[in-house]
C-alpha cells in the first residue's frame, strides 16, 4: 500500500462509496451490495430533500421490449451525435432488464397508460413498449420510496447531509481511493476499497455551467435544487473527459422568486387560446409543435426546443379554462408540487395575485408590463386572431383545431426563460460505467451513472432517463463489486 494512503486518516471505509441516492445511486448501491460488496452512500441533502430529480420525477421508465431493436432506436435518436457501440449495446441490454430487476427486489410494477414512441418515424422505435411504473402509477416519489426501502432492508448506510467534495487519488497510481466530504461542518474522508460511483445528478442549478455548456441564462429548474454539477467538477479535477455537455431538456414554464424551482405549464396545451412571442412581440413557432422531451421537429430537423426566452400570452377565456400547471391528482411531479406541496389554483387567479403572471385590461398595457416595445404584440395577436377566423395559420401551420382566438380581456402573460428540466452531459464513461480521461483511458476506481453522465447525446424518448439511471447504476455496482480492467 502506498505510503500516502496509509497516512490518510479515514473516517469511514467501504468497498464502494456511492455519491447521491437518486435512481442511479440507489441501483448502484443495491446491486453492489447484492454482489457481495460493502457499500456506503453519501448524500448531500437532508433525508427530506434527498433523491434529486428521481424523487420529483414521474418515476416511470420505458418498457424495452426488444433489446436488438433498442440498439437501432438509440442509434437513430443520436442522429449525427454518435455514441460508442459498446455503450449503446450495454444500454439496450440493461434497460430491457429494469422491470425484471425491480420485480426481483419485490416491486409491484404495472403499465402506465398506453404510450407510443415519440419518434415513431425513426428506425428501431418498435422496441418501445410504453411506460412502466411502480403500481403502474406516475410520480408521488413512488420509485424513490421503493428504492429507499430496498436500501434500508439491506442495511446499506446513507449518510445524509454529507456532500462529497473531492475525489482522493493514490498519488502514485492515480487510482481513486476515496472521497473527501463534509459532515457536520467538518471534513469527512471515506475510503473506497473498490470504487467511487458518482451519481450526483445534473448541473442544472450551476449557473456558470448552464451558461457555459447549455447557453442558457437565468433559467430556473423544474426538479431538485441539488444538481449543481458537483460530480462533474470532482471528475474534471482529476482529469476526466466530458461528453455531450450541450444536450438537455427544457420546457415552457413559470419561474418564481418564492421557490428554488419553477413550474412547468403543462396545462397549456392543445385547444386553448395562447401564443408564444419573442421579446419583440412576434410569434416564432407553431405553439403546439410536438415536444419530444426537449426536442421538436422544426423545419424538417430535430432541434432543441424550447431554447429561447419567450413570453406566453393568453386571455380571460384561457385563464378560466383550467390550471396552467396540472394539479397533483393529475400529474404529481416537480419539486414545487411534491416537496413544497404547492397546489396551483384551478383558475390561475392565486398566481396572478402573486404577480407570477402579469395581467392587463389591454394588449398594449400587457406589452408595456412585459417590456415588449411598440405595438408589435397587438399586431401579432390581431394577425393570429385572423388565422383563427379563417382556420389556417399561414405563418407556422398551427393545427386548425387549436386556433382559438385571444379576444376576451383581461389579457395575461408570463416570461418563460425557459425552465431547465435536466442536463445530459458529464464525465465521459464507457459501457462499464467507468469514467474515462481525455485519452480514452479508464480512471481506475471511478464510475459515473445517471444524469451526472447520461447516455443521451441528442434525442431521447419518454422514460429513457430513469431507465438509463437504473441500467448504468446497476452496471456500476456490478463492476465496482468485482472490478476488471
Ligand atoms: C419533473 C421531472 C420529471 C421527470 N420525469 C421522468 C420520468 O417520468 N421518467 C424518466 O425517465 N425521467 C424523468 N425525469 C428525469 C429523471 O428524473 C432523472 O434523469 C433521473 O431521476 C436522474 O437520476 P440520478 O440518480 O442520476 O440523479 P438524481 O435523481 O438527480 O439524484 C442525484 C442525487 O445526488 C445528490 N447529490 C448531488 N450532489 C451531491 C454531492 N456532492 N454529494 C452527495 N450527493 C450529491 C442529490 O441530492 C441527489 O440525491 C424527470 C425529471 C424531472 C425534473
Amino acid at each position: 500500500m502506498p505510503a500516502m494512503m496509509e497516512q490518510l486518516a479515514w473516517d469511514l471505509e467501504a468497498d464502494i462509496v456511492v455519491l447521491g441516492c437518486g435512481a442511479a445511486g440507489s441501483a448502484t448501491a443495491i446491486e453492489g451490495h447484492d454482489r457481495g460488496a460493502e457499500v456506503v452512500m453519501l448524500e448531500k441533502m437532508s433525508a427530506r430533500h434527498a433523491g434529486g430529480n428521481t424523487r420529483v420525477s414521474g418515476g416511470i421508465w420505458f418498457d424495452n421490449v426488444d433489446p436488438a431493436r433498442a440498439e437501432v432506436y438509440l442509434q437513430s435518436l443520436c442522429g449525427r451525435f454518435k455514441l460508442p457501440q459498446p455503450v449503446i449495446r450495454a444500454w439496450a441490454r440493461e434497460t430491457a432488464r429494469n422491470s425484471e430487476w425491480l420485480e426481483g427486489l419485490g416491486a409491484k410494477i404495472g403499465r402506465h397508460a398506453n404510450y407510443t414512441p415519440e419518434y415513431p418515424e425513426l428506425d428501431g422505435s418498435d422496441c418501445y413498449g410504453g411506460y412502466v411504473g411502480i403500481g403502474g402509477q406516475i410520480g408521488n416519489a413512488l420509485l424513490f420510496d421503493f428504492l429507499q426501502s430496498a436500501i434500508r432492508q439491506r442495511g446499506i448506510e446513507i449518510l445524509y447531509e454529507t456532500p462529497g467534495q473531492e475525489l482522493i487519488t493514490d498519488p502514485e497510481s492515480g487510482r481513486v481511493i476515496g472521497v473527501s466530504a463534509t459532515r457536520n461542518g467538518k471534513p469527512f474522508r471515506v475510503r473506497a476499497r473498490r470504487g467511487v460511483v458518482l451519481a450526483t445528478g445534473g448541473f442544472e442549478n450551476n449557473r456558470d455551467m448552464v451558461r457555459d455548456y447549455l447557453g442558457l441564462a437565468n433559467s430556473p429548474v423544474w426538479g431538485s435544487p441539488a444538481g449543481t454539477g458537483d460530480g462533474h467538477r470532482m471528475a474534471l479535477k482529476i482529469g476526466a473527459d466530458l461528453w455531450h455537455m450541450d444536450n438537455m431538456m427544457a420546457i415552457v414554464g413559470v419561474g418564481t422568486p418564492d421557490f428554488p424551482s419553477a413550474f412547468a405549464t403543462l396545462g397549456l396545451v392543445g385547444e386553448k387560446g395562447y401564443v408564444f412571442v419573442g421579446l419583440d412581440g412576434s410569434r416564432f413557432v407553431d405553439e403546439n409543435v410536438q415536444i419530444r422531451h426537449g426536442h421538436a421537429l422544426i423545419h424538417g430537423r430535430y432541434e432543441l426546443y424550447p431554447l429561447q426566452q419567450a413570453h406566453v400570452i393568453f386571455d380571460e377565456r384561457t385563464r378560466r379554462a383550467g390550471p396552467l400547471v396540472p394539479q397533483p391528482e393529475y400529474m404529481p411531479v416537480g419539486w414545487n408540487l411534491l416537496v413544497e406541496n404547492y397546489v396551483w389554483s384551478d383558475d390561475n387567479q392565486t398566481e396572478i395575485d402573486k404577480g407570477w403572471i402579469v395581467k392587463s385590461d389591454t394588449l398594449s398595457g400587457l406589452a408595456a408590463k412585459l417590456r415588449i416595445p411598440g405595438d408589435r404584440l397587438e399586431k401579432t395577436v390581431a394577425l393570429y386572431n385572423r388565422y383563427c377566423a379563417v382556420g389556417e395559420d399561414e405563418q407556422f401551420g398551427r393545427a386548425p383545431a387549436t386556433l382559438i382566438p385571444l379576444l376576451k380581456p383581461p389579457f395575461y402573460g408570463f416570461t418563460s426563460s425557459p425552465i431547465l428540466a435536466w442536463s445530459n452531459g458529464g464525465p465521459r464513461r464507457n459501457e462499464n460505467s467507468q469514467v474515462l480521461n481525455a485519452f480514452g483511458e479508464t480512471i481506475a476506481g471511478l464510475y459515473a451513472a445517471g444524469t451526472v453522465s447520461s447516455t443521451y447525446s441528442w434525442c431521447k424518448d419518454g422514460g429513457f432517463h430513469i431507465a438509463d439511471a437504473l441500467a448504468f447504476g446497476r452496471i456500476a455496482g456490478q463492476h465496482a463489486a468485482h472490478p476488471s480492467p
